[in-house]
């Protein structure tokens, strides 16, 4: 979030704000002039109660705004680039280009896995939608190497996502989502449905990846605990407007609203209870 020069930006986002329109409601405004950079290379966390515009900020910089249904937000308003690519009116061909270059692990990513289909082939999916006739030794090669990296044992392969734990599946998610190589890695509540006792792991298999791989990442929680655990800096959002940016450190340190004296708080309850009683009180209550 430094605007120096010489420091290559992955994310780039001037004033940006989203709407979602549906047939049935008024256009609403979800994220209302928002603006961060993120560097190559770095992992920013973002986080805010329930409805602050998290998801569809995420959606955004995954490059899936403005593509077809009611269910898609919208750019309305301020400019975004995402790895060089300017994504308000982006094309179908420009935004193909770009999802190729991101990997998006959406909020329901554990649950979207194919029943019918094993780890393996979960796995290697956006490598034959990419190219149909991609060789299937060098698949089989990308695919372990991924599931290695997020520390899942290559005996897993051939089970169905039923056969595996919670934090099992969520970090085949993962995998599936950096299979291509992505540049840039935007993760939508990482640990969302996967037990307390197994988040730690899916946490430390993302954060390895990214150092690891020198990928930029985004990761997106409700939960600070998740947050102080893989970032050093956050992006505090409510009512679709970013309302505290910076470290972990200062932010909570120095709480400039009632948000943040609630994140402080929970912040503080951490060191005696590390990951499960984390939200900050209210977090999930519009004020
Ligand atoms: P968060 O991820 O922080 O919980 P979201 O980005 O999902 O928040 O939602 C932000 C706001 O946009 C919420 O008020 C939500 O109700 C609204 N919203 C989300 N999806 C849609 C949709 N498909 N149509 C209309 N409004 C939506
Ligand atoms: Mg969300």
């Amino acid at each position: 979030m430094t605007s120096a020069k010489s420091v290559e930006l992955a994310v780039s986002a001037r004033d940006v704000s989203m709407m979602y329109r549906s047939n049935h409601e008024r256009p609403y405004l979800a994220v209302r002039g928002v603006s961060l950079e993120v560097a190559a290379g770095d992992l920013v966390g973002i986080t805010g109660e329930s409805g602050a515009g998290k998801s569809t900020l995420a959606l955004a910089i995954a490059g899936l705004a403005g593509g077809a249904g009611d269910a898609i937000p919208r750019m309305c308003g301020g400019q975004l680039e995402v790895l060089g690519t300017n994504v308000r009116g982006i094309g179908r061909r420009g935004r193909d280009q770009l999802t190729l270059r991101v990997g998006f692990l959406r909020q329901d990513a554990a649950e979207r896995l194919s029943p019918l289909l094993t780890v393996a082939e979960n796995v290697a999916q956006p490598i034959y939608q990419r190219d149909r006739r991609f060789s299937v030794a060098e698949a089989a090669d990308a695919v372990a190497t991924v599931i290695d990296a997020v520390r899942l044992p290559l005996g897993l392969m051939n089970r169905l996502p039923y056969q595996l734990s919670s934090g099992q599946r969520q970090r085949v998610a993962l995998a599936r989502a950096i299979v291509l190589e992505p540049a840039l890695l935007v993760a939508d509540e990482p640990t969302r449905g996967v037990d307390a006792t197994v988040r730690e792991e899916v946490l430390d298999a993302l954060r390895d990846l990214q150092r690891d791989r020198g990928i930029t990442a985004i990761v997106v929680s409700s939960d600070i605990a998740v947050l102080t655990r893989i970032a050093s800096r956050i992006v505090v959002m409510q009512h679709g407007m970013i309302v505290g940016l910076g470290d972990i450190d200062s932010l909570t340190m120095a709480p400039e609203n009632d948000y943040l004296k609630g994140l402080a708080r929970a912040r503080a309850a951490l060191g005696r209870d590390p990951i499960q009683t984390s939200r900050p009180p209210g977090s999930d209550r519009i004020p």
